[in-house]
């Protein structure tokens, strides 16, 4: 398992499914995590899941809807653990509707948390990390920014956004040692997913070369990669965690 030794780790959207896999993860390999949730009760389910286990972790709430909200809660883990070595950008939602009858609200709720969440959260992060000469951004996109998804022109209009974001600043940063990587699961079994009809979950999976879907914790060891010192001259990329959908 990689060395996280005493890296400050947080990570966005932890109460439950990716990103509570990510930080259970970043955890194990000796990180510390601050998690953060919508509620205190679901940030705290996982820090105290992650902290039974002889993890280190710290549950803080955040809602990525609200930009001030997200710069101060960046600058106060800045101030209280006096660094920043790994951001995960992980929180998402999902509001799912055909092009024709998506409404404004649910174009821009998903752009909101989704896209402009990750720029404020990075933007935020960016000044320590090169300060500190030294830091890993590590945002969660999806396939479906790659290859678009009918009922999704929001929830893939804001991935392909992120993809894009993330070369843009990895071009900007690089120079002060700070990598940025984006990690696109394919069809992972989360609350996410849940929901789908069964019918469609079994046309998903027949479309997956590896024959079933993906396990949180497959995405997670990406990210635990990428937040790695191993990992110091790969930036601007993305991982595909989707067992062969898309290559
Ligand atoms: P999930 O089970 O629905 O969990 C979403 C997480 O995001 C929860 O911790 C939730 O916190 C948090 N969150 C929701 N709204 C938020 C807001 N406004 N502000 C801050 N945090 C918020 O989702 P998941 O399947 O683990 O997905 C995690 C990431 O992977 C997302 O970016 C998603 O787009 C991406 N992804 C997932 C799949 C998949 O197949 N599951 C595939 C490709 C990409 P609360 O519990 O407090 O609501």
């Amino acid at each position: 398992m990689n060395s996280l030794h005493d890296k400050i780790a947080i990570v966005t959207g932890a109460s439950r499914g990716i990103g509570k896999a990510i930080a259970v993860r970043l955890a194990a390999a000796g990180a510390k995590v601050i998690l953060t949730a919508t509620s205190q009760d679901g940030a705290d389910k996982t820090a105290t899941e992650v902290n039974k286990s002889g993890g280190d972790a710290v549950a803080k709430v955040l809602n990525l809807s609200n930009p001030t909200e997200i710069a101060e809660f960046i600058s106060s883990v800045h101030k209280e653990f006096g660094r920043i070595d790994i951001l995960v950008n992980n929180a998402g939602i999902t509001r799912d509707n055909l092009l024709i009858r998506m409404s404004p609200e649910q174009w821009q709720e998903v752009i909101d948390v989704n896209l402009s969440g990750v720029y404020y959260a990075i933007r935020a992060a960016a000044k320590p990390m090169m300060r500190q000469r030294k830091g890993k951004i590590i945002n969660i996109t999806s396939i479906v920014g790659q290859i678009g998804n009918a009922g999704q022109v929001n929830y893939s209009a804001a991935k392909a956004g992120i993809i894009g974001m993330s070369k843009s600043v990895a071009k900007e940063l690089a120079a002060r040692n700070v990598q940025v990587n984006c990690v696109a699961p394919g069809f992972i079994e989360t609350d996410m997913t849940k929901d789908l009809p069964e019918d469609v979950k079994t046309d998903l999976v027949a479309a997956i070369p590896a024959g079933r879907m993906g396990a949180a914790e497959d995405v997670a060891n990406a990210v635990a990669f990428l937040a790695s010192d191993e990992t110091d001259y790969i930036t601007g990329q993305v991982i595909n965690v989707d067992g062969g959908m898309v290559m």
